[in-house]
């Protein structure tokens, strides 16, 4: 597989947030949002090949439980499936994996958590999730909306709304774009709505770690 960069660090993101994990950052991305905030890890030239064996070793070695599985978009190579089926074995609890929801995520192995973020119109990559992926969804599932102003944040209601997200998965995460949007912005907007959703403020910016 190609490995952008293996560490450990807090769960930033995902309803998981604030515990320990073991992440794997995967090289290569087909999408080029706007605020991406890993352009490094978006060329599939970068990196190392690492093989699957070779990857969940270090994952034993760390003694962290949760594993995360990210990019750049993961979902790229075919090895992804293979990859978090080996977590899930070596006992990683979660086993997530992060997606930008441009590819089918049913190759996602059953007990591993699909994160889906679907791209909202603000990040320049709108219309890039692939409208399958709502059938996909498992209840063990989460979804995340990056809302950078208030059209993106009406777009993602409207799309969370027509899919009945808040009970097709286990949470709907709306989180502030990073120098664009204030968190406390965003959470006036949900709490006026009465927004059934979760509102994500990215913790490893707040701490200053991975
Ligand atoms: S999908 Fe993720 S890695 Fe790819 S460009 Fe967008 S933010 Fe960056």
């Amino acid at each position: 597989m190609r490995v952008f960069e293996i560490f450990t660090s807090i769960q930033g993101e995902t309803s998981w947030a604030g515990i320990p994990c073991f992440f794997i950052r995967l090289a290569g991305c087909n999408l080029s949002c706007e605020w991406c905030d890993t352009p490094r890890a978006r060329d599939a030239r970068v990196g190392q090949e690492q093989s699957v064996g070779v990857l969940v070793g270090h994952y034993r070695q760390s003694g962290i439980r949760a594993a995360m599985v990210t990019g750049g978009e993961p979902l790229m190579q075919a090895e992804t499936p293979a990859l978090l089926a080996s977590l899930l074995e070596a006992g990683a609890a979660p086993a997530l994996v992060e997606t930008n929801g441009s590819f089918d995520i049913g190759v996602v192995p059953e007990g591993a958590v699909a994160v889906v973020d679907v791209k909202c119109p603000g990040s320049g990559a709108g219309g890039s999730f692939l409208p399958v992926n709502v059938e996909r969804l498992r209840r063990t599932d989460e979804v995340k909306f990056a809302v950078a102003d208030r059209e993106d944040y009406e777009w993602a209601k409207a799309f969370m709304m027509r899919h009945d997200l808040a009970v097709r998965c286990r949470a709907v995460l709306f989180s502030p774009v990073f120098g664009r949007l204030e968190g406390r912005c965003l959470a006036e907007w949900m709490v006026a709505d009465r927004l059934p959703a979760r509102l994500q403020i990215q913790l490893h910016r707040v701490l200053g770690v991975p």
